[in-house]
């Protein structure tokens, strides 16, 4: 190696790194911070981010720009302080709970929570000594009743999976003021597109952005957004734990987003169009939707969903498993898989799959029957999301 020209090894250690810094124009669209560290040109630098500075960036897991605009982005569209994105919709959960209550504290929580959280709640944060219990959170007075002196917060979802119950988030927020007790609010079901729970009195809101944030069934993620104090011990959390998202899926996530307006129209549209064909149907028993005036919380959804009610439906079939099988073999253009909030039109069967450790009988009390099913209604034409299920229930 000459004195001159560093060698070979070096050069492709540290040629062309600078070219971002030397661009004339800047990229239209956000790039891909794919970068584990940054660097720091003084200790200046290293005082200016401790002081807080909100552009500068020190080690992925503390914050990276990817996450930084997506943060930006939810948070003004769901009217919040501040947000932490995070690994995954539970690592996102993981942090608003163990961020901020200790041993001794109780929660109040919807008894039809996501599974993953109520297995979150019960398996690993009572053994730190993190109480709950599980009510009817459509019941206020039995929400109210299981306020403790010990209660921090209560936890509920927009929507439930998979019978859409709707939650008065109003309601709970008027509830919980009186009280001092927190409300934090899963609004994956709906997004902010439809509605946002903070400006209903949530005092946190999150998503698992796997779902409609994203939109495309191609990024896991999860994102808290609300009270400041809050998402500061959930990013305190996050730091120690380690539940950072990579900046490639905050970048897919943020990409994903920018339609979301467009797609949650289409999802309301087509899953509304569906709804009243499925009901319409011989072989179908009963349909759940909020946009169908049949459904218990249709008043409410009205009330909260001023611009649709969401792609998630359930319906029951008059048959049971086997039914529920052949349909699935003859539905053509709807696959089975059990995630939801895709462009792509999907069902899963909550009895073998996320309520699958239930017992037949609380199913039946929950009116989970084997012939239920879960519909995540994409954004196809709705004809032809209607014709395939009509096929399919027809040769039943
Ligand atoms: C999927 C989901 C979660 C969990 O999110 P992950 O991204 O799978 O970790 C939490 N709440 C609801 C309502 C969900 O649908």
């Amino acid at each position: 190696m000459s004195a001159s020209r560093p060698g070979v090894s070096t050069r492709a250690v540290h040629s062309g790194n600078a070219i971002d810094h030397k661009m004339v124009t800047r990229p239209k669209s956000l790039p891909i911070y794919e970068s584990s560290v940054f660097v720091y040109d003084s200790l200046e630098q290293v005082d200016d981010y401790l002081a807080g500075n909100p552009d500068n960036y020190m080690y992925t897991r503390l914050g990276n720009p990817n996450s930084a605009a997506l943060e930006a982005l939810i948070r003004d569209l769901e009217g919040g302080e501040a947000a932490l994105f995070s690994a995954s919709g539970m690592a996102a959960i993981s942090a608003a709970l163990l961020g901020r209550l200790s041993a001794g504290d109780h929660l109040v929580a919807s008894r039809e929570l996501y599974g993953t959280t109520q297995s979150l709640i019960e398996k690993e944060l009572s053994r730190f000594g993190i109480g709950s219990t599980l009510v009817d959170i459509g019941d206020l007075a039995a929400v109210e009743a299981a306020i403790t002196p010990a209660t921090r917060l209560i936890y509920t979802e927009t929507a439930s999976n998979p019978l859409v119950r709707v939650s008065d988030v109003p309601a709970l927020a008027k509830l919980d003021r009186a009280r001092g007790v927190k409300l934090l609010v899963d609004n994956t079901f709906l997004s902010p597109a439809l509605y946002q729970p903070l400006a209903d009195g949530a005092d946190l809101v999150l998503h698992s952005t796997t779902k409609y944030l994203n939109g495309h069934s191609d990024a896991t993620g999860g994102i808290l957004v609300g009270d400041a104090e809050w998402v500061a011990q959930a990013r305190r959390f996050q730091t120690n734990a380690g539940g950072s998202a990579s900046p490639f899926e905050a970048w897919l996530t943020f990409r994903g987003a920018k339609t979301l307006a467009l797609r949650m129209r289409a999802h309301s549209a087509n899953a509304q169009q569906l709804a009243e064909a499925l009901q319409a149907h011989p072989r179908v028993a009963a349909v759940h939707y909020p946009g169908l005036p049949s459904h218990p919380d249709h008043e409410l959804a009205q009330r909260l969903f001023a611009k649709g009610c969401s792609g998630m439906l359930a319906f029951t079939l008059h048959g049971g498993l086997t039914e529920v099988d052949q349909l699935i073999r003859r539905l053509k253009h709807t696959v089975f898989a059990p995630s939801l909030a895709g462009v792509a039109s999907s069902i899963t069967h909550p009895g073998k799959t996320s309520h699958r450790m239930l017992s037949h009988d609380v199913l039946s009390e929950l009116a989970i029957y084997d012939g239920t099913i879960r519909v995540s209604v994409g954004i196809e034409d709705g004809d032809d999301i209607v014709a395939d299920f009509v096929q399919a229930l027809d040769s039943l």
